[in-house]
């Protein structure tokens, strides 16, 4: 029987340093590999020259590095790439590249669907196939990172003593959001060891403050990445009260809101900031009303917080409708008005459907063909909502 190849992308540090312990190598060939894999992006077991000979047979014999495959590669008017990744049985998940002048954000995927089932998210709408691993997490890090790196006017590599540097002329990744597809803090290990890498000095290097997690509110999962990973941390609200929560966050039945913002208070002291962000999708009739913008403030009087509203992005099955942009407006006057800070979410890719969900919803709903004709033509434009979240 052939035993399956570790895939090396599955290892943080830590991991690292006991598979290589674990094959009779010396501690400091981890810290190669780690070198090789991330800040080179090697996948070529061979190409790892200063790794002896007969360590680089073992490793080919035992190991791979191995991203998901790219199905589609997709890049929109304004610089905004997205890629399409297979992870078996007919299910798909997507990262989206988002450049900006003075950054690059690289949304990605923790699951393949989400069995959290908001009300307005297409991901939620395709159910739950199942966790990412680390390997497949980081992936899509590794992949795009390295990609964007080699591309022709991206970024140019100059020969520094006594480590060799990257001179910045174009594209490259400076920020991570989780925000793709699934609930990141209901696939808790595999988050924080493919974020552990990410703020690694001998993988990637990013400040806590540049890489967030998004979350529907997963309340013990909070408190434990306070103490595991604090990283940047952006949670879901859209609804000023339990009853409208209830509705279109279901996990709000669980973790209702005051136990929600409770968690958020605890985690403040570790945040890389001194705020949380809150997101608000603005739905059409639903959660837009003066009255809910009023009653937000009161929720979050006592938290140091940033609310993002995000302009919703419709699809044919929620039966609900994008707020229209003079509502958004006044909805964020009144926020801000009482001295919230509050910002509108600018959309992105409009012209490659790069949306959290939506890509991968056409090609696991491969029969619905005539639907997805007027999906993508007719009702959707589509948008991100990715940027500035560190503004
Ligand atoms: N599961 C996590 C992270 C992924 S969703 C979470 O819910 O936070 C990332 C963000 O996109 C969330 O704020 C989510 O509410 C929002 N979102 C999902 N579907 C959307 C849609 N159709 N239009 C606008 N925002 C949406
Ligand atoms: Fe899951 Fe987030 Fe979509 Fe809700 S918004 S269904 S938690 S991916």
């Amino acid at each position: 029987m052939i035993t399956p190849r570790i895939n090396l992308l599955d290892f943080d540090a830590d991991q690292m340093a006991a598979y290589v312990a674990g094959l009779n190598e010396k501690p400091f060939r981890a810290k190669q590999l780690m070198q090789w894999i991330h800040q080179r992006g090697v996948s070529n077991i061979n190409e790892m020259s200063d790794l002896a000979k007969s360590f680089r047979a073992n490793l080919i014999d035992k190991a791979e590095i191995a991203p998901l495959p790219v199905i589609k590669d997709e890049l929109a008017n304004d610089g905004t790439r997205k890629w399409l990744l297979d992870v078996g049985a007919g299910n798909a998940v997507e990262s989206v590249f988002i450049p900006e002048d003075d950054r690059g954000t690289l949304c990605i995927s923790s699951q393949a669907g989400c069995a959290v089932n908001c009300r307005f998210c297409s991901t939620g709408h395709q159910g739950f196939s199942r966790n990412l691993t680390s390997g497949e997490i980081i992936g899509q890090l590794w992949f795009a990172e390295h990609l964007l790196r080699n591309e022709p006017g991206a970024v140019r590599r100059i020969e520094t003593y006594p480590t060799p540097g990257w001179e910045h002329t174009g594209r490259v990744i400076s920020n991570v959001v989780m925000m793709g597809m699934g609930e990141p803090l209901l696939n808790y290990d595999n988050v924080v060891s493919a974020l552990r890498l990410m703020l690694d000095d001998r993988a990637y290097g990013l400040s806590r403050r540049r890489v967030t997690v998004s979350t529907s509110g997963v309340v013990p999962m909070i408190d434990r990445l306070a103490q595991d990973c604090p990283v940047a941390l952006a949670v879901s609200l859209h609804a000023p009260n339990d009853a409208l929560r209830d509705q279109l966050v279901p996990l709000n039945q669980k973790y209702p809101l005051r136990e929600l913002l409770a968690a958020c208070e605890r985690y403040l002291p570790f945040a890389p900031r001194d705020f949380l962000t809150f997101e608000y999708c603005m739905l059409d009739g639903v959660n837009d009303s003066d009255v809910q913008a009023k009653e937000l403030v009161r929720l979050l009087a006592n938290i140091k917080c940033k609310i993002n509203l995000i302009p919703f992005n419709p699809f044919p099955e929620s039966g609900l409708k994008r707020s229209p942009p003079q509502r958004v407006q006044a909805f964020a006057n009144i926020l801000l008005d009482s001295g919230m800070v509050a910002t509108v979410r600018k959309t992105r890719g409009d012209d490659i459907a790069a949306a959290c969900g939506q890509l991968a919803g056409d090609v696991i709903d491969r029969t619905r063909v005539r639907e997805r004709a007027v999906h993508d033509n007719e009702i959707i434009q589509p948008i991100t909502w990715l940027n500035r979240l560190d503004d």
